[in-house]
């Protein structure tokens, strides 16, 4: 079984899980080739055809992309390859009111979140929708950037002056849960490890900024609440962000392209092995191109 694990080009330079993503593949014979997203292109035209370093290429089994790029991921579905995770199930997480829609819709607990025009984001509007300080985000970013706690006008204008996005997220602000936050792993519908994230000082508890981390085992409740959400985005491989509040545990944000390096380091759980293992067991019960009209 072949298959590629697509990657953003500047990894190359920094830590990365190429060679550890080969091995544990090959232990499930999956011939494993790492790919860089920057090098692709896709053309439609009768047909979907995709290059890579301008020649046109066939695809393989299968495709685990390590990024965002959901056209890539269609391509290549259209192409034929089972593309983990699905693109549909990508573009629900890669935009956090996406997902926060869904899982509003779906009855999942998730804080409540308000979006908003550039031009709409008024402080008094918004205190009064969901309270303040309320936390506001630009809907597409990751490690921590982009997410701001908001006392008053002041800061929404410092926010507007960094931030160019055209619509924001504001969202009640989980008090309890300040510079603390649980990473749920959930892999097909099994959690396969948990961390807990703890930041120094920030309201931010990502490890990228400068944060402390450590294993927990988390409540069966815990644990399917992580799997219900994981579901309803149509996500097999997530990572689940999970608040504690003064009501009960609420969905702060699902990763479709979770890291794995820092749960390993805390847990001896090593995810690529998990994930290899379920791309496995996927291509034996699901034939080749599987999830086209997803
Ligand atoms: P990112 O994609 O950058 O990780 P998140 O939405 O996960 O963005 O937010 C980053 C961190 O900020 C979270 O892990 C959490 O610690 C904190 N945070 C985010 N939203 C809230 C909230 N509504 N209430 C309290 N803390 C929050
Ligand atoms: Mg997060």
């Amino acid at each position: 079984m072949t298959g590629w694990i697509i990657y953003h080009e500047a990894l190359k330079n920094k830590e990365n899980a190429f060679e550890w993503m080969i091995e544990e593949g090959k232990k499930f014979n999956l011939n494993i080739e790492i790919k860089f997203l920057e090098k692709f292109n896709i053309i439609a035209h009768d047909d979907i055809s995709v290059f890579y370093e301008g020649a046109i290429v066939q695809v393989p089994d299968f495709v685990l992309m390590r990024c965002y790029d959901i056209d890539l991921g269609q391509a290549l579905q259209y192409c034929g390859s089972r593309v983990f995770n699905k693109p549909s199930a990508m573009e629900l997480s890669m935009d956090k009111w996406k997902t926060h829609a869904i899982l509003s819709k779906n009855k999942i607990p998730t804080p409540k979140t308000l979006k908003v025009r550039r031009s709409d984001v008024i402080f008094g509007y918004i205190k009064e929708m969901i309270g303040v300080p309320f936390v506001m985000k630009t809907p597409i970013g990751s490690k921590g950037e982009g997410i701001y706690l908001i006392y008053n006008q002041q800061d929404i204008d410092s926010l507007l002056e960094k931030e160019k996005s055209e619509f924001f997220i504001c969202q009640e602000y989980i008090e309890e849960s300040s510079g603390e936050d649980i990473r749920v792993h959930v892999i097909g519908d099994r959690v396969v490890a948990a961390i807990k994230r703890s930041s120094n000082g920030d309201f931010r508890s990502n490890f990228s900024l400068g944060g402390n981390a450590e294993k927990i085992s988390i409540s069966k409740g815990m644990e399917e609440l992580a799997i219900e959400g994981t579901k309803a985005l149509g996500l097999e491989i997530a990572g689940v962000d999970i608040l504690l509040g003064k009501n009960g545990e609420l969905i702060c944000e699902i990763n479709g392209n979770a890291g794995f390096i820092t749960v390993w380091k805390c847990t001896d759980v090593s995810i690529p092995n998990e994930i290899m293992k379920y791309i496995s067991n996927s291509m034996k019960t699901k034939k080749k191109g599987d999830g086209i009209n997803c």
